[in-house]
């Protein structure tokens, strides 16, 4: 064998499912943030917001609608694209607060707009969102109930003309400057998981009201608010999806949700090794780069397995969840909630959820300790990773609530 063909060139293969357009793209976003997001990200994080015209800006490169059809204003992309942009927005440094905030609009509050919402509803609230002229957020998460979602308590009562909606909701992300808010209500107080709906409750309707932006650990850059609710008039032509259908529209966006959670963490992971390699190949003690010592050095080796495993099982499960997306569709369209296509991909986005979210905190924090004293003041932007990771575990869905999706899954309930 001759040396050219064993020699690594340092040259990756595509991996499956990307290919050159979505290679393409993950360029063009990193040059975007390291040119436009990246030089502000600190600045952002002490003023606790983001300008609201990087929504506009973002709209303006295609960003708000790579998966979303030419017809409502998007690229007419997929699934894979929008991979790319959860993914390389953390890796080139809008992670945090920035990618919550414009993640929020594109990964959660419009993809159920999209999937389960009328030509009309696509009109007044996906178009504009794809072109940044209406923010979106999707608000589930109540002050009694988070990971028990069947027991939220705002309620929806029928009225001639639609729903009289009261109740509160809290820790949602964009809640504070959202012109929309795709929430979830009880439509049959003692239905359970069979019956919640979701609403499409518009900023300026009489008694939605934003009573407080949450002060937080990470994500400073991004609004996370609490709202309420006092007898809001909705009509009827914003319920989106079936009504007391809402909790299998709940499942259907927590799968996606999770997963660009994990691939942000591949992001966040990505970028951590990439800056702690070159500074501990910098920073000198006892007359040699730091990096040169053993230890460290074995510690940079266990946060390259990590990074690796995480985007193995991320890539894995993101091709599983893709694969059956037009049956998925079409079940949607016939009404067909049992059927499987609907939750492929759980085993798989489960674990890749968890798995990435413990690994980025891990690494975050072997990081900083490479970086010692310098690691843990913020102009090194390491202290913030570690912070803004911390809501890994926690948001989406909780890493108990990963494990007992899986445990039950192996061993039964
Ligand atoms: C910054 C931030 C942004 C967020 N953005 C949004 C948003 O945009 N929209 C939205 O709707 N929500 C949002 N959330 C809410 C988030 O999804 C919830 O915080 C999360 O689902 C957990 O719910 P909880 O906080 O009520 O915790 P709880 O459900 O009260 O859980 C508390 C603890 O009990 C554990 N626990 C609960 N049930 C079980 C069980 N069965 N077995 C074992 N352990 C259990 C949990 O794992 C956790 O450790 C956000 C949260 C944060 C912090």
């Amino acid at each position: 064998m001759s040396d050219s063909v064993v020699k690594d060139s340092g040259a990756r293969a595509l991996l499956p499912p990307f290919t050159d357009e979505h290679e393409q793209l993950r360029e063009t976003i990193a040059r975007w943030v390291s040119t436009e997001i990246a030089p502000h990200v600190d600045e952002w994080d002490e003023a606790g917001e983001f300008p609201r015209e990087l929504y506009t800006r973002a709209a303006e490169l295609g960003f708000l609608g790579l998966k979303y059809p030419e017809a409502l204003g998007g690229q007419g992309g997929d699934y894979v694209h929008d991979a790319v942009w959860s993914e390389e927005m953390a890796a080139a440094g809008a992670g945090g607060g920035v990618g919550a905030g414009l993640g929020a609009h594109t990964g959660i509050a419009t993809p159920p707009i999209w999937k389960f919402g009328t030509p009309d509803q696509h009109e007044r609230f996906l178009r504009p969102a794809i072109a940044g002229e209406k923010i979106g957020a999707l608000g589930i998460t109540e002050p009694g109930a988070g990971s028990d979602v069947a027991s939220i308590r705002t309620r929806a009562d029928k009225t001639p003309d639609g729903y009289r909606v009261n109740g509160a909701k809290t820790f949602i992300t964009n809640g504070v400057r959202a012109d929309f808010v795709v929430t979830a209500v009880k439509t049959k107080p003692e239905g359970g998981h069979g019956g919640i709906s979701f609403l499409l409750i518009e900023k300026g309707m009489p008694g939605f009201e934003v009573t407080r932006k949450l002060e937080k650990m990470g994500w400073q850059a991004s609004d996370t608010g609490e709202l309420s609710f006092t007898d809001v008039e909705v009509p009827a032509e914003n319920l989106l999806g079936p009504e007391n259908g809402g909790f299998y529209l709940i499942m259907a966006n927590f799968q996606w949700e999770r997963l660009l959670m994990a691939l942000g963490a591949v992001g966040a992971m990505r970028r951590l090794l990439e800056v702690t390699i070159a500074y501990s190949l910098e920073r000198e003690a006892f007359g040699r780069p730091i990096g040169r010592f053993q230890a460290l050095r074995h510690k940079i080796a266990e946060i390259g397995v990590k990074l690796e495993a995480s985007r193995a099982l991320t890539y894995h499960a993101l091709r599983t969840f893709i694969e059956p997306e037009a049956e998925r569709q079409d079940a949607i369209a016939r009404g067909e909630w049992g059927h499987p296509s609907i939750t492929a991909g759980l085993d798989e986005v489960t674990k890749a959820k968890l798995l990435t979210q413990r690994a980025a905190v891990e690494v975050a924090d072997e990081c900083l300790q490479i970086h010692g004293g310098y690691g843990y003041m913020r102009e090194y932007g390491i202290e913030r990773a570690l912070r803004d990771l911390r809501l890994g575990p926690i948001g989406g869905g909780t890493d108990e609530i990963m494990q007992e999706i899986l445990g039950r899954q192996l061993i039964g309930s």
